[in-house]
């Protein structure tokens, strides 16, 4: 049982009660025996003419977790993740994917491939398609875009897309044109033609930015819900959306990171306060 702290209003302690029953549940859906990470980034460097938007970042990622990554503008939240999907390669340092896969190898496309799904921040449905049909091509790996939409689906793709679906809570909507749902409802779409590829490791750069409260907390409860079957990246700025799904969050500073923890550990330090959280 978790216990309400002196002081807070009941309402608010049970939201607060539910989202730690959440988190409790990720964690324990986490593989038992952690082989390794599934990511590992080596004292990054990348540099734009003189100025450093990466400085020897160090960090890692475990199997099945969620990792909260937060820092003021220009912290080089968005370069890391351009390294870690083969858009931007640094100048110096490495990047592993599981103990094998040297990122820094591999093409943008291949990268994919290995199993890293990027969520950016703005949505980028086919409008025109219905919502099945976006998860339809999400599927479609070199095949072209009208060859996947007359081409008949095995019953395990169905019941992909079935599941994926209920996932991202649009069971609902499969036959609506993706043009006409909510912003919200759009991001999960994406978020869902990303788990049709069923990745390994999930980037998202500030999903919640535009949502309405209750789209951001339904957002909160998909992401506690991947974890533990992926590994995942959240890059956001609403800090309550933050505190809500963190369990360990890293905070960046000038492309390096200047504290790592649960979120009142960062909460607390004072160099985060300083940079971040007090501006
Ligand atoms: P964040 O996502 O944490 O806000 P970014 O990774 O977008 O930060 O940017 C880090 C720094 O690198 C910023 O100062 C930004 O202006 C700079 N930067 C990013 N991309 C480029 C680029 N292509 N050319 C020059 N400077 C860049
Ligand atoms: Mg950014």
């Amino acid at each position: 049982m978790t216990t309400v702290p002196p002081g807070m209003p009941e309402d608010q302690a049970s939201t607060r009660n539910a989202w730690q029953e959440k988190r409790k549940a990720a964690v324990r859906r986490k593989p038992s025996v952690l082989i390794g990470k599934v990511l590992y980034l080596d004292k990054l460097t990348v540099s734009f003419d003189r100025f450093k938007a990466l400085n020897a970042l160090t960090l890692h990622v475990d199997p099945g977790e969620l990792l909260c990554i937060i820092g003021p503008n220009g912290a080089g939240k968005t370069t890391m993740m351009d390294v870690i999907t083969g858009k931007t390669r640094p100048d110096e340092g490495s990047a592993w994917f599981g103990k094998n896969i040297n990122l820094l190898t591999l093409t943008e496309t291949e990268i994919v491939k290995a199993g890293i799904g990027r969520k950016f921040q703005k949505p980028t449905v086919f409008e025109f398609l219905s919502v099945f049909e976006n998860l339809e091509l999400a599927l479609a790996d070199n095949k072209s875009f009208w060859y996947t939409l007359v081409a008949h689906l095995t019953s395990a793709q169905r019941e992909r897309i079935d599941e994926v679906l209920s996932i991202i809570d649009l069971a609902a909507e499969r036959a609506a044109m993706a043009g006409a749902l909510s912003h919200g409802q759009k991001q999960w779409l994406e978020i869902g033609m990303l788990l049709m590829q069923d990745p390994e490791l999930l980037l998202v750069d500030e999903p919640v930015a535009g949502m309405t409260p209750q789209e951001t907390e339904r957002t909160g409860e998909l992401l506690l819900s991947l974890a533990g079957k992926h590994s995942v990246i959240v890059v956001e700025h609403d800090m309550d959306f933050i505190r809500s799904i963190a369990e360990r969050v890293t905070v960046l500073h000038e492309g390096r990171v200047i504290a790592e923890g649960n979120m009142d550990t960062v909460q607390n330090d004072q160099q985060v306060v300083d940079v971040y959280l007090g501006a």
